[in-house]
């Protein structure tokens, strides 16, 4: 477990997190930050989970247009499937497609901050909860420390896209191509309390888990939390 240390621009105090973690938070001042070209950059950030919480996790917030620039649907599926084979030929199914896009709407994404196997998967599942989630903690109230936030903010908002494209394949048609732009990006670091299963990790109160083997860094940041925690036991 390789722990970088780095220092909150804004108080001073040392921010923890792993080798590989690319924004960090301050349990001490609240405030967020992001491992830049020119070092750390301020990020928007919300804590949602109580310094006694066992197992803090970021995630990522991300409000935006989102601009559906072309969407193919197959107007049938399984019967198409069995007259023409498995494969998909543009020039036999042409006539049996038709086009569904040319809208925008605004969308507000929610997915971890660190990687996981099916990531797009848990987002579109966990955008449905936002409403669901635990209160802001302010910064006047004690803090957690956090560890694991390996996704950059330029990585969330490649991963925004891609939740919004699952969030379209989900939908109850057959969607057979997508082209789908984001603008007015907004993006922030949320803090949730997670907590630890037999083999599942559930994500505060959204009804929302994956699996511990499908996050690559799962091991570094439990041992994180169970340092930490012997740590101030001793204190
Ligand atoms: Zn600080």
């Amino acid at each position: 477990m390789r722990i970088t240390r780095l220092v909150c621009r804004y108080c001073g105090s040392i921010l923890s997190g792993l080798g590989q973690d690319q924004v960090f938070f301050c349990s001490n001042c609240g405030k967020g930050w992001s491992l830049g070209k020119k070092g750390l950059e301020p990020i928007q950030v919300q804590c949602r989970a109580s310094a006694d919480s066992h197992l803090p996790l970021p995630f990522w917030m991300v409000k935006a247009t989102v601009h559906v620039l072309k969407r193919t649907v197959r107007n049938e599926f399984t019967a198409t499937m069995l007259k023409f084979g498995s494969r998909y030929e543009e020039d036999v199914l042409s006539a049996k497609k038709r086009e569904t896009g040319g809208q925008s709407d605004r969308r507000t994404f929610l997915f971890p901050a660190f990687s996981l196997d099916g990531l797009p998967g848990i987002g579109v599942n966990l955008s449905k909860h936002i409403a669901d989630l635990p209160d802001i903690i302010g910064a006047e109230e004690n803090l957690p420390d956090i560890c694991g936030g390996s996704i950059s903010a330029v990585d969330a908002l490649v991963l925004a896209r891609c939740v919004a494209v699952g969030q379209e394949a989900e939908k109850a048609d057959w969607l057979a191509e997508i082209d789908i732009a984001l603008s007015s990006v907004k993006s922030a670091l949320i803090i949730l309390p997670c907590i630890m299963e037999v083999e599942m990790v559930a994500i505060a109160d959204t009804g929302v888990s994956f699996f511990r083997r499908s996050a690559p860094g799962w091991d570094g940041m439990v041992d994180y939390h169970s340092a930490k925690r012997a740590g101030s036991d001793r204190a």
